[in-house]
């Protein structure tokens, strides 16, 4: 299970060592590396957060938000994530069938988590190179503890978390990206009352969701022409090339 936790002083203390001991730095994806194979299309909870006064209780906020282009769809990499309203009456985990939830049937996102996702379902087939690991399902619950808002919400902010930023960190989990170290990106571990930032996806979040699902390089909506490695040029890691894919043996690498 990854969540996000609300930001306390002893995690930011914390954070200040591990930087200082000079702990890796950027984006960190699950292990074992894993994308969707498909594009995943989210049941969103239609009975929307208690706690968020505007018109649906934060629904189509989040809807919004997580297919938005300032989130996931918008790094370069293609739609990486669709959503959609409806039931989580059926809500399993490891069904097959990703889900959102805006309350927590497991009970397992307690104390500072504001929400979680289970990231503990995924297929892994071939060999060597051909080694493949693909998720199968990542649902997320959401803490109700919290009072939850929205941009939506006519009241301002007092207190109370943004449904968007929180819900697009944990779709960063779901699709396969663990915490990073960069304050102010998405994949941060923590964020505080009122902070609808990680609504945003960051650098360090851009060049993690392009590891992963490649570069689609100028269509959809991604605009401009990569400059990395085009297929066939040689390489020495993912980050070089285009299609974020730099495979082959060691010393003889090229970009896929
Ligand atoms: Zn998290």
């Amino acid at each position: 299970m990854h969540h996000l936790a609300k930001i306390r002083r002893g995690t930011v203390l914390l954070v200040l060592v591990l930087l200082t001991a000079g702990a890796v730095s950027g984006y960190v994806l699950l292990n074992p590396r894993r994308t969707w194979e498909q594009t995943p299309t989210y049941i969103i909870d239609d009975r929307g957060q208690a706690s968020i006064s505007d018109n649906d209780g934060g629904l189509g906020a989040t809807i919004a938000a997580i297919t938005s282009n300032d989130a996931w769809n918008g790094a370069g990499a293609g739609t990486v994530i669709e959503a959609t309203a409806g039931s989580v009456a059926g809500f399993t985990l490891g069904d097959n069938v990703p889900m959102l939830n805006f309350e927590d049937p497991t009970g397992a996102c307690d104390g500072s988590c504001l929400a979680a996702t289970f990231t503990g379902f995924y297929v892994t087939s071939g060999r060597g190179r051909n080694r493949t690991t693909y998720i199968v399902d990542a649902d997320i619950v959401t803490n109700t503890a919290y009072d939850w808002t929205s941009e939506s919400e006519p009241d301002g902010c007092s207190g109370e978390f943004f449904i968007e930023g929180v819900q697009v960190h944990e779709i960063g989990h779901a699709l396969g990206l663990g915490h990073t170290s960069v304050a102010g990106a998405t994949m941060y571990p923590s964020v505080a009352a009122c902070d609808n930032g990680p609504a945003t996806i960051a650098a360090d979040d851009i060049a993690g969701i392009v590891d992963l699902y490649g570069s689609s390089g100028g269509g959809g909506g991604g605009g401009g022409s990569c400059t990395l490695g085009q297929p066939g040029d040689s390489c020495t890691s993912n980050s070089q090339c285009c299609s974020g894919k730099c495979r082959g043996p060691n010393g003889n690498k090229t970009c896929r």
